[in-house]
């Protein structure tokens, strides 16, 4: 889709990278790196340890726990590396693993290269909530692993402390181990954002995944993380060993100098991203379009079903020619199950990491398909 609104010159509100980049500062820690000498080889496996340190006072800070850097902190290369590693090191072939459908699109694939089953948990619409009986019902002897990701992309459905406070009783009855992807952990506009490794009985059965690509507005870096006890960080780094052995030199020590950048630093980003959020709920909604308000994230679920189209893979591949704006189907989320894809078809996703004039225009694009 980002090729497709670069062949058409259209607005690209598909893919989710933002259309500003972060702050100077830490760009130009990347360059004085680059002039430094010293970051230019490979970092150690684990990464750089002064990042290490700033991943665990980063966790500190924010929800008052305690990773010791240099056992319990892995620097991998963005979220989706750490989310690969983390699987293969887990699953072994036959397990099966139970992750929120729709699934961010790495998933499914991580999954199936560790030679696990996806089991599906839905998130339907309206995406207010986590249907906590489904979760149980998809819970079997064979399960190995839960996957979650909170604030969860495409939806933007943020798991409340009564729904993490269940999962975690699941967690330590059937004895899992957990994945959560929190790369959206400072992207939160209606309730907070609770690490699922801080409630009972989670903290040794937890991989938490970050990374810094969403939070400081550098997608192209690729510096991600995981925190865990030293038996899964070590489980971890056993596979990204193989995968890319260490992760972009110069960014670590920028990625450190970001993490460490004052509270007004996350509450303006995020203050700035929910007045996107509502710019262009507003637009879609004045459009004609249904949407589903997301409580996080930079992503806005709608229904293309009231402007008359019943697709939405269909609708975006023609939405460049109809009105000049890219967005992404959801179905490709979706499991392949007739429900399934019903269920995903007319949904189409929205990002609003954009400038507002951007959103103010693409949302009266979209207008003129009424
Ligand atoms: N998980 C989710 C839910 C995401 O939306 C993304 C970003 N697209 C990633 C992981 C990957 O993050 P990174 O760019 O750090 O690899
Ligand atoms: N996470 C971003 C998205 O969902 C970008 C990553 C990707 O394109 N795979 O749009």
């Amino acid at each position: 889709m980002s090729a497709l609104a670069a062949a058409t010159g259209a607005i690209n509100l598909g893919q989710g990278f933002p259309d500003t980049d972060g702050p100077d500062e830490v760009r130009e820690a990347v360059v004085a790196a680059l002039r430094d000498g010293a970051h230019n080889q490979y970092p150690p496996g684990p990464g750089l340890p002064d990042l290490r340190l700033a991943v665990a006072e980063h966790r500190q800070r924010f929800y008052g726990q305690t990773f010791d850097p240099d056992t319990e902190v892995l620097i991998t290369t963005g979220a989706t590396e750490a989310i690969a590693a983390a699987v293969l090191a887990l699953v072994e072939p036959g397990d099966e693993v139970v992750a929120l459908e729709p699934f961010y699109d790495s998933y499914a694939a991580c999954i199936a290269m560790a030679g696990g089953v996806r089991v599906g948990v839905p998130l339907r619409p309206p995406f207010d909530g986590l249907d906590l009986d489904a979760l149980r019902a998809a819970i079997t002897p064979r399960t190995r692993l839960l996957m979650l990701n909170s604030p969860h992309n495409p939806t933007g459905t943020v798991l409340t402390r009564e729904e993490l406070a269940a999962i975690a009783e699941l967690a330590v009855a059937h004895d899992l181990l957990v994945i959560t992807d929190e790369v959206y952990e400072h992207l939160v506009f209606d309730g907070e954002h609770i690490p699922l490794a801080t409630l009972p009985g989670m903290r040794e059965r937890t991989v938490t995944i970050s990374s810094a690509g969403k939070t400081f507005s550098f997608t192209g870096w690729k510096i991600g993380w995981v925190c865990a006890t030293p038996e899964l960080v070590a489980a971890v780094r056993t596979t990204k060993q193989f995968l890319t052995y260490v992760s972009g030199g110069p960014f670590q020590p920028a990625v450190a100098h970001a993490l460490r950048l004052p509270d007004s630093y996350y509450a303006e980003f995020r203050a700035d991203m929910h007045a996107k959020r509502d710019v262009l709920v507003g637009g879609l909604e004045a459009a004609g379009l249904t949407v589903y308000r997301p409580r996080g994230t930079y992503f806005i679920t709608t229904d293309i079903t009231p402007l008359g189209f019943a697709d939405g893979l269909d609708f975006c591949r023609r939405l460049p020619e109809l009105c000049g704006v890219v967005a992404v189907p959801e179905k490709v989320f979706f499991d392949d199950t007739p429900e399934s894809q019903a269920i995903g078809r007319p949904l189409v996703r929205f990002a609003f990491c954009k400038k507002v004039e951007v959103l103010e225009e693409a949302a009266s694009r979209l207008a003129t398909l009424r």
